[in-house]
């Protein structure tokens, strides 16, 4: 935390305080650069959030001369960017050129338009599909490093999707923010944004933030003030943690749900721009994870297994009949739909995902999900199906046609993309169970194109901008996998090129 000496605290605008002042007439007197609040420590640009948006949107302002705080209220940076598979979907990169598969960043759009099912902002949608390439180059520049193939998610209709050798989303949040430090972006770790501060004329010029905040206790810390020339970030991500707010806008998405996101996806920030009238946009679009496991917590191990593995090269069954019920590579949502669907008496029968001795291959958390039994190994497709109380007959049966599927290169079943699919013929087997978990937000403040934040009446709020998950509608009803990198850094980094373009505030 930085005070500045000079710094004395005459009077602040907080969000409400600053609306009640311009409704008394005192709007007029503030003009007066004399009654311009005093802040702790003035900056050009602020950014809320450490995840890929906010990570990105600090690079970018900082590398573009400005003078940038970062704040970030956990006690480590990268949020759920950091705690995700670190996959990557990009349109055209170098990595496809070098397997031969054929895309373009229109390819990518029309997968997009199709999986957001009529929802989706198109304007925002393209700015992410043809920024994604610069993305990537962007954090190779920043020292991000990829494996060297090329994976098939679900509902693209060709593998676009890169990872981090890592495989987590930390292979990019923690060189970015490394790289932050070195262009001298300020960072305050448990440091939560607490408060606009408006001109008497609406505009954000500064934030009331709460330093040494230790999260979940509200009242912990001290309160900081810091002004902002040039305008504010927020990047605070979703709220899939907020069981009360999600539930209001799905009564389904109760506490028996599990989430894989980070405790703190608590959905403030996006309360505090509403709050001061930003524009709410497809709140109630939340997205459930098709890969995940009920039998660890959050996003876990399995998820992986099943994105690399299960999925692509496996099928998935319904344990009450042995059969497939659904095209184990569509969309997240159709997935997540049909899973769902195979609920009974109120509650979830688990279906099973798995692959063979070939498909794990390229499964790094094979290991510990067997080590932890999530994942489990059989000599025997009729051990697999004993042991999850699958009938045995239909689902060897099944296998076998799914395999002559597989041959002939048409999935007569689902209509499900075979390109990576293999025989399931090689023990052993390996085998997990399925269960969704809340993933992302789809809904979130309004924006533009530029990243300026829509006010609920069409007009902006100047100073304010708005980038990554706590943005809403770009992807409509249905966010396709690997995509949530690619707005978080491209968003990102227009927010920040967009405030550097605002005629600075003088403070
Ligand atoms: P995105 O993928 O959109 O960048 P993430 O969830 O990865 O989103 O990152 C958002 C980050 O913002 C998280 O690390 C979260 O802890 C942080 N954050 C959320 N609300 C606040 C706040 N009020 N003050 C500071 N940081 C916040």
């Amino acid at each position: 935390m930085n005070n500045s000496s000079t710094s004395r605290r005459r009077f602040l605008l907080s969000g409400a305080m600053g609306a009640a002042a311009a409704a008394t007439g005192f709007a007029a007197r503030a003009a007066d650069a004399s009654a311009a609040p005093a802040f702790d420590k003035v900056y050009d640009v602020i950014v809320v959030g450490s995840g890929f948006a906010g990570l990105a949107a600090a690079l970018e302002a900082s590398i573009g001369g400005a003078k940038v705080l970062l704040l970030e209220k956990m006690h480590a940076y990268g949020g759920n960017s950091a705690i995700n598979g670190g996959a990557f979907s990009v349109a055209g990169s170098p990595l496809q050129k070098k397997y031969g598969i054929k895309d373009s960043p229109e390819q990518m759009l029309a997968d997009m338009i199709r999986s957001g099912r009529g929802l989706s902002h198109v304007d925002l949608l393209k700015m992410v599909v043809e920024g994604s390439l610069p993305a990537y180059e962007f954090t190779l520049r920043h020292g991000v490093k990829y494996k060297d193939f090329v994976q098939h998610f679900g509902g693209h209709s060709v593998p676009r999707t890169l990872q981090t050798i890592e495989s987590t989303g930390g292979g990019i949040t923690r060189p970015l923010a490394e790289s932050c430090k070195k262009h001298g972006v300020e960072m305050h770790l448990r440091a939560k944004m607490e408060e606009f501060i408006l001109s008497p004329a609406g505009r954000v010029i500064g934030l009331k933030v709460r330093e040494r905040y230790e999260f979940p206790n509200e009242a912990s810390g001290v309160l900081q003030t810091y002004g902002a020339r040039r305008g504010v970030v927020m990047a605070t991500g979703g709220f899939s943690r907020n069981i009360w707010f999600r539930k209001q806008q799905d009564p389904q998405l109760d506490e028996r749900l599990d989430s894989t996101n980070h405790p703190g996806a608590t959905g403030d920030g996006l309360l505090k721009m509403l709050s001061i009238g930003g524009a709410p946009v497809q709140i109630d679009q939340i997205q459930l994870g098709p890969w995940t496991s009920p039998d660890e917590r959050g996003f876990g191990l399995v998820s992986q297994f099943n994105t690399i593995a299960g999925f692509p090269m496996g099928i998935m069954v319904d344990v009450r009949t042995g059969r497939r019920f659904c095209n184990e590579l569509a969309d997240r949502k159709e997935r997540t739909d049909a899973i769902l669907g195979l609920m009974e008496n109120g509650k979830p029968v688990y279906p099973v995902c798995f692959t063979d001795a070939k498909g794990v291959a390229k499964a790094q958390t094979l290991k510990n999900g067997l080590k932890y039994g999530v994942i489990k190994k059989f000599d025997k497709l009729e051990d697999l199906a004993k042991a999850y109380g699958i009938p045995v007959e239909p689902f060897v049966k099944q296998v076998d046609e799914f395999n002559a599927m597989v041959k002939q290169k048409n999935d007569t079943q689902f209509h499900r993309a075979l390109d990576l699919a293999i025989v399931l013929d090689k023990a052993p087997f390996y085998a997990c169970r399925v269960w969704p978990k809340v993933h992302y937000c789809m809904g979130g403040v309004g924006i533009t194109k530029n990243a300026e934040v829509y006010k609920v009446d069409g007009s902006i709020i100047p100073g304010l901008f708005a980038a990554g998950e706590v943005t809403g509608g770009t992807h409509g009803a249905s966010r396709l996998g690997g995509c949530a990198i690619a707005d978080g850094l491209v968003m990102g980094r227009i927010a920040a090129q967009s405030a550097l373009k605002l005629a600075p505030v003088s403070l």
